[in-house]
């Protein structure tokens, strides 16, 4: 792994320590919790794994809950120290805390569980807010990734919202591209805190 992705992680995590109290960077599968959540979520279905291994969907994702962002493992840390990913979660974290702006009048740990139990909504479907949320947080992904590589990126976010890795949670193609397009709602703050 190149020192500069290793950099530039670490600058991440003190940026978002810096802006979220209480943040912290945990292992799905050192919990039993995320292991009995794989188990009953939507993503219960399982994947096969180059190796043959067949694990949970839920299990190979990276999960916000309150202030803590959950990775499959350590070693997948460690294997692509994926910042970018860590920025869409901080989009996911910032949102939470004033449940996208409109409750900013509420403690942040209210809106935290609000916008955690909105994540639950599948009914009714579409599911809108997770939709939504996550417009806000792939436009963060999106402005991560290299010119080259953004359309085909673009064309798999696409198929996240309206294919069967999120529940076909927002089934409409080019109101997603369209809604895509805008830049990220923290972009300034984000920028500068992790240049
Ligand atoms: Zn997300």
């Amino acid at each position: 792994m190149s020192a500069t992705r290793i950099d530039k992680w670490n600058k991440v995590v003190a940026a978002i320590k810096e802006d979220v109290a209480g943040f912290e960077v945990l292992f799905k599968d050192e919990s039993k919790f995320h292991r009995l959540l794989g188990w009953l979520s939507f993503w219960g279905w399982k994947r096969e794994e180059p190796d043959g291994k067949r694990v949970y969907e839920y299990m190979q994702m990276t999960t916000t809950l309150g202030n803590k962002i959950w990775f499959p493992s350590e070693e997948y840390v460690k294997r692509y120290f994926p910042s970018e990913t860590l920025q869409h979660e901080w989009v996911h974290m910032k949102d939470a805390q004033t449940f996208f702006g409109l409750l900013s009048f509420l403690p942040a740990s209210i809106n935290r569980i609000l916008f955690s139990a909105s994540y639950l909504l599948i009914l009714p479907w579409p599911g809108f807010i997770r939709a939504y949320a996550e417009i806000r947080a792939y436009r963060r992904t999106l402005e991560l990734t290299r010119a080259e590589a953004r359309t085909e990126i673009r064309g798999k976010i696409v198929e996240y919202f309206t294919g069967p890795t999120y529940f076909y949670m927002w089934p409409f193609k080019s109101h997603v591209e369209n809604l895509l397009q805008a830049p990220s709602p923290y972009k300034e703050l984000m920028d500068e805190a992790t240049q």
